[in-house]
Formats: structure tokens, sequence, C-alpha cells
């Protein structure tokens, strides 16, 4: 399925932003790309639909570059939260249907989360969550944090899975885990809301959707 072009402004394009840069506009996606130092718009003018030396924070410079026309705002100042704080807010201002924001610390994410950016990520944070469970157990493939509580996770199904049906496994009862689809490791066909009678193999792939408690107690026991 080909996907609808949509269109983002980025502000900020250290190595997170820079990353989203070029990862939106190579999937075809119209980008951009804004940032107070002129060698890190260099690095990505050829990239982008524009790139523009600016400050985020200045709403009259931002006004005449027409950005309010793009529909989604990612905000990946790092280090001045200020500037950041300041930035979301005047995007917010502008009514941008999303606006995306990195945030540093707690603080910060609190901040943003009361003048309502959508979505808030803590990229290092984020990434240490996924490293240290992919450290801890071979098989745990990715892993997103709903909440503080809850977790989405993809594993790859042990030898201790093997040949059991969804129903003997009965991750529901004694892990609190559903599972969502399974991705059977030699077809190219996922198989969303499996049935009970689903038989799972070594290595396909589980995802699954469940409480970071319940997936530590699934870790140390299944995987
Ligand atoms: P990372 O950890 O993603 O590399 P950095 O803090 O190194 O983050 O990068 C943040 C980027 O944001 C830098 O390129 C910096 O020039 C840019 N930046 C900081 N303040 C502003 C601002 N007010 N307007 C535009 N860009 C800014």
């Amino acid at each position: 399925m080909k996907q609808l072009k949509r269109s983002f402004l980025v502000i900020g394009l250290g190595r997170f932003g820079e990353s989203i840069t070029k990862t939106l506009s190579s999937l075809g996606h119209e980008v951009m790309a804004i940032d107070k130092d002129e060698g890190k718009v260099n690095k990505v003018a050829d990239l982008v639909t524009q790139a523009v030396q600016a400050d985020g924070t200045d709403e009259g410079v931002l006004r005449e570059l027409g950005v309010s026309n793009l529909d989604e705002a990612i905000v990946a100042i790092g280090d001045d939260i200020q500037a950041s704080i300041l930035t979301t807010l005047i995007l917010k201002d502008m009514g941008f249907n999303r606006i995306v924001v990195k945030a540093k610390n707690d603080y910060h994410s609190k901040v943003l989360e009361k003048i309502g950016a959508d979505m808030i990520v803590h990229p290092e944070k984020d990434m240490g969550v996924r490293v240290a469970h992919s450290i801890l157990s071979g098989n745990i493939i990715d892993f997103i944090e709903l909440s503080p509580d809850y977790s989405l996770f993809e594993v790859s199904a042990s030898e201790k899975m093997n040949g059991r049906s969804l129903k003997e496994l009965n991750l529901r009862a004694k892990y609190g885990c559903t599972v969502m689809a399974i991705k059977p490791k030699d077809e190219g066909k996922i198989n969303i809301s499996p049935n009970a009678s689903d038989v799972v193999k070594t290595g396909d792939v589980l995802v699954l959707v469940g409480t970071n408690r319940d997936l530590n107690k699934l870790e140390q026991e299944l995987l």
C-alpha cells in the first residue's frame, strides 16, 4: 500500500532531528528542516524540500517561512529546554495537527505535556530500556513503552514455546499478556488477532501487550 505523502517541519538538526529528517525524506514525505546552526542546515539541504537557517523561537521568521502550511512538527532541540518549550508553544498556537517533542528530562517532559505537545519522546532513555531488555533476553526484539505500566513488545518464540498452541501457552492467564499478532518465521504473512488453536514455532515473532511486570515474568520463565 502506498503511504500518503505527509508534510513535516523539523526544528533542531542534532543527531536525533537529523535522523528523523533523513528518514521522513527518504520515505518520500515533504520536510522543511530548520536549525539555527548553518552547518547543520547544510548537512541536510540536498535531501529535504526546504532547509533553512533560523531560530525556532522567532515566531515572525517562522510565519514568514509559511511553516503553518505543514501538517506535523517535530521539535528536536536538545539542551536548550527554554528554546524547546517556547518553540513548542509557538507551533501549538499555529495549529499543527501533531507536535512531537524531544524531552531532555522529566521536568521538561511535564511542561511539554502541560502546553499540549501531542507526543513526547526521550530517545536516550527509551533506547536504554530497549537495549537493556534485548541484552537480558536475546529473544526480545523490540519494546515500546505505551505508558509507565504498559508496553508493547515483540519477542521471538523460544524453544520452550515450540509446537504449543496459544491455548496451551496460556499467556493471558499466566502472564497477563495479550498476543496481538504472530509473524511466522517462514512466511511473509502476518497473522493478526490469532486464534487459541494457532501453534507457535521457535523463531516466530509474537507481538504482545502487557504490563512491564508481566513482561519480566514472561522473560524469566519462557524466553
Ligand atoms: P542531539 O542529542 O539530538 O544531537 P543536540 O542538542 O546536539 O541534540 O542538537 C540540537 C540541535 O538543535 C542543534 O543542532 C542546535 O543547533 C539546534 N537548536 C538549538 N536551539 C535552537 C533554536 N532555538 N532554533 C533552532 N535550532 C536550535
